[in-house]
């Protein structure tokens, strides 16, 4: 049943009494605007700090200070281990086993450690299917891996592209694309919630289609991750990576993730670039000849965990922990269709909302495109205290984060547009 939705900010107040969430917006620091918390809706971008951080980033000096070497097993978090600590709640978050989920290094890195893995080309299999405009760092990650392997990209890149007038690429379209492209397919690689849009890809069905190509198929969970509860495991999709600086609230340059089905970790020809970090654990410090990789993803490890970098994202992965990816995405659907609501009010400024108005087909970002003015309604916003993201050329992506957001951020926003006059 659809909401029933008012733009009063009793009504928006009212919400957020009753909503359970409500206090993990008190586990986080706000940045100021004349002496009060901004209204935040940058979590698709950089996601705020946990209050935390701090006391676990002091215990972690502390623990180093003490024991110097001998912290990789005495510490409150063993160094040796320390990504283990991630691997349930991960899985969480993507529906995977938790030996299927490692936190490692960063995003674009683990793109590329796993395209070394699950894009091989062979004979006339040598394709990579993608949607167009993905994130640029995923468009250079993907024309050098097809450089590395001697082909030109104009060639061996296929784009899906957005049909005639409209921002959104039709899940359909990527399938057939799929479909017509394939033995020439070697791999499918998508952003699983694109950035700019916030449209939401219809993941089980594209790998669906991908495998039935004899294509493998990867995804970049950056804006996904956090954000929309997945299923990776049961839709068979083959691998993905994220970063943990957006939903994640880890911090900049944040530790990335990766996830690796496990019919492909535990095959030992499944070829991984390796590193001591990756091999198996009571013969890692054995310094032998000869890797053994561990179980699950943790064998595509190169390099010792950067303990530091992780703190962050321990902090805030107990944060979703507590709140749950269920409840938050209930949350989620709710405070985002009622942004949506009041912007449909708005008829005095000219922007289009670009991203799908069907809950399932997005997370919690609306992307506003602007025929005109765009820049100087942002620098309003940011003048009233209200942090949102700009994209040239004419886009304002919002977005209401549900585990710090509030109905009361949104009615806010809303106002504030209302009273703009360009
Ligand atoms: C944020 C983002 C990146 C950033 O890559 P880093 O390696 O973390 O700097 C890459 N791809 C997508 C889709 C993103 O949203």
């Amino acid at each position: 049943m659809p909401e029933v939705y008012e733009s009063t900010l009793e009504y928006a107040q009212l919400r957020d009494q009753v909503d359970t969430l409500f206090p993990f917006r008190e586990r986080f620091l706000f940045p100021q605007h004349q002496g009060e918390d901004v209204r935040y809706f940058c979590g698709n971008s950089l996601g705020l700090q946990p209050k935390s951080v701090e006391y676990l980033m002091n215990k972690e000096l502390r623990d180093w200070a003490r024991y110097g070497v001998e912290g990789h097993f005495r510490a409150s978090y063993p160094w040796f281990s320390y990504h283990h600590f991630f691997n349930e709640r991960l899985s969480k978050l993507v529906g995977a086993h938790k030996d299927e989920v490692v936190a490692m290094n960063a995003l674009t890195v683990n793109l590329h450690l796993l395209m070394m893995s699950f894009y091989r080309p062979q004979g006339k299999r040598y394709k990579i299917l993608m949607e167009a405009g993905a994130f640029p760092s995923d468009q250079y990650a993907v024309e050098s891996q097809v450089r590395y392997h001697g082909y030109d990209p104009n060639d061996a890149i296929i784009e899906i592209t957005p049909r005639e007038g409209v921002s959104t690429i039709e899940d359909t379209d990527i399938i057939n694309g799929i479909a017509e492209a394939g033995d020439s397919l070697a791999l499918v690689i998508i952003g699983g919630v694109n950035y700019y849009t916030g449209q939401y890809f219809d993941l089980e069905n594209i790998t669906k289609a991908a495998h039935a190509a004899g294509a493998y198929c990867g995804y970049d969970l950056a804006h996904a991750i956090g954000n929309v509860p997945m299923k990776l495991h049961e839709w068979n999709v083959d691998f993905a990576c994220w970063c943990s600086y957006k939903y994640l609230n880890s911090g900049p340059g944040g530790v990335g993730g990766a996830f690796v089905h496990e019919r492909h970790s535990d095959d030992p020809s499944t070829i991984r670039l390796a590193g001591w970090w990756g091999n198996e654990e009571s013969t890692r410090f054995k310094m032998r000849k000869g890797f053994i990789p561990q179980q699950g993803a943790a064998s595509w490890q190169m390099s010792n965990a950067p303990v530091f970098n992780m703190v962050a994202h321990n902090a805030s992965l107990d944060l979703f922990e507590k709140a749950g990816i269920d409840e938050l995405r209930k949350k989620s659907i709710s405070l985002t269709g009622y942004m949506e609501y009041l912007l449909r009010q708005i008829t005095h400024l000219s922007f289009e909302i670009i991203t799908p108005s069907n809950p399932e087909r997005r997370g919690c970002q609306l992307s506003m495109l602007f025929a005109a003015n765009g820049k100087e309604v942002f620098e309003t916003l940011a003048n009233n205290g209200i942090v949102a993201d700009w994209r040239e050329p004419n886009v304002i992506r919002i977005a209401p984060v549900p585990l710090y957001n509030t109905y009361e951020d949104c009615y806010r926003l809303y106002e504030t547009l209302m009273g703009i006059t360009v």
